[in-house]
């Protein structure tokens, strides 16, 4: 008989395209859009290949990447061809590792996004690029206002108040001021700061950690004054740059992507949306969360059980039905297993399951925080939330 382990493993390294995670449900061969867009013909493409090579289900990550589901060991190899043809392949798994970027949704032509990725991402797939840990990333959040505060990353690339440019290492409010051809070599600069000043001890580690730890940054970076952010993550709905919709657990099917790429160029987003270049309406189908009101915008669930080998419990069903009980903005995150993959951060409520498949309730924590109650059975939980 399998037997389960309660500690989530840790693996260190995030999935890629050339070198994937096996799931449940097959391999999750993960895409790393450059400059976070596809291309018409490239979102056709992948949601081609998806239905062709894969189970025709598409994740949107936190780090605004798209994963391909329910791929066979046997389609790994032409599903990867069809991704190289489409442009969407690096060179090797070093540099797909190591081009762990995210970028502003909200960019518009000529304000230097583009160029700051694309120059960001030739940099880091260069001869003599930092070898930095798997989920060491960089964030180029350029537009008028910095939105990618709450996402994952080491070394940010933001405006300064007044308008410029400055790379900063995350969780210190200094940085070096820049411009758009010293941005890149400057963050490569302190990535190498970041090895050389023991960041990253056996392989792993990441900058806030290491300068919660005391490491002081070189002397070029100074207390800069940053753009200031402008609060919580964006709604679906139209914006200036596009229609950004949303899907239950980030996830889509080939089909929508398929029909969104007839409208324009798809940009992905750190917030399980996509944002629809330059689209103002997109067309009714029930996939697409259009509205902050949507209840299903309410929860986040991990794959879990069965799909997860590590799950201790199936989760999205679960997560479905709460969601109808919980009033505006509440988050309900249900969690396979301690890991909390879906969810890194805290939430109002977060339900871990338990060997057994029972679930541990979590009060404003994250999915590894001590439980205020534990062993709920999943059908109790909806009584149990509603004197939440
Ligand atoms: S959090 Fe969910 S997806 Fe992540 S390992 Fe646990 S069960 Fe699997």
């Amino acid at each position: 008989m399998k037997t389960m382990s309660i500690s989530p493993e840790i693996k260190g390294w995030c999935p890629g395209a050339l070198r994937p995670m096996m799931s449940g449900d097959g391999l999750v061969v993960r895409i790393r859009p450059r400059g976070g867009r596809l291309t018409t013909v490239q979102a056709k493409g992948v949601a081609d290949l998806s239905a062709r090579f894969g189970n025709g289900l598409i994740d949107l990550s936190s780090r605004a990447n798209i994963q391909l589901r329910g791929v066979s060991d046997a389609a790994h190899g032409p599903l990867i061809d069809g991704l190289r043809d489409l442009g969407l392949i690096d060179p090797s798994t070093e540099a797909e590792s190591r081009r762990n970027i995210v970028v502003t949704p909200f960019w518009s032509e000529g304000d230097g996004t583009a160029d700051l990725a694309r120059s960001l991402a030739e940099a880091l797939t260069g001869p003599g690029a930092p070898q930095t840990p798997g989920k060491f990333g960089y964030a180029v959040d350029v537009g008028i206002a910095p939105i990618l505060r709450d996402t994952s990353a080491d070394i940010r690339i933001e405006r300064t108040e007044a308008g410029g440019l400055v790379v900063r290492a995350d969780g210190a409010d200094r940085g070096a001021e820049v411009t758009m051809d010293s941005a890149a070599p400057t963050a490569l600069r302190l990535a190498e700061w970041f090895l050389a000043t023991g960041g990253a001890p056996e392989g792993r580690g990441r900058m806030a950690a290491h300068l919660a730890r005391g490491a002081l940054l070189p002397d070029a970076f100074m207390p800069v004054r940053a753009a200031v952010n402008p609060g919580p993550a964006p709604a679906p709905g139209p914006r200036t740059e596009g229609f950004l919709v949303g899907f239950e657990f980030g996830q889509m099917r080939a089909e929508t992507l398929s029909i969104l790429a007839e409208i324009g160029p798809v940009r992905s987003t750190p917030w399980r949306m996509i944002l629809i270049e330059g689209a103002h309406s997109v067309p009714a189908i029930p996939d697409l969360i259009t509205t902050l009101h949507d209840p299903r915008l309410r929860v986040i669930a991990c794959t879990g059980a069965p799909a997860c080998p590590q799950a201790l419990a199936p989760t999205r069903p679960l997560a479905r039905t709460l969601s109808a009980m919980l009033p505006p903005g509440r988050k309900l995150h249900v969690s396979g297993c301690a890991k909390g993959c879906a969810h890194p951060g805290p939430a109002a409520l977060t339900l871990v399951g338990r060997p057994g498949g029972t679930f541990d309730l979590i009060r404003n924590g994250a999915a590894a925080d001590p439980p205020a109650l534990t062993g709920l059975a999943p059908e109790a939980l909806a009584q149990t939330l509603s004197t939440e």
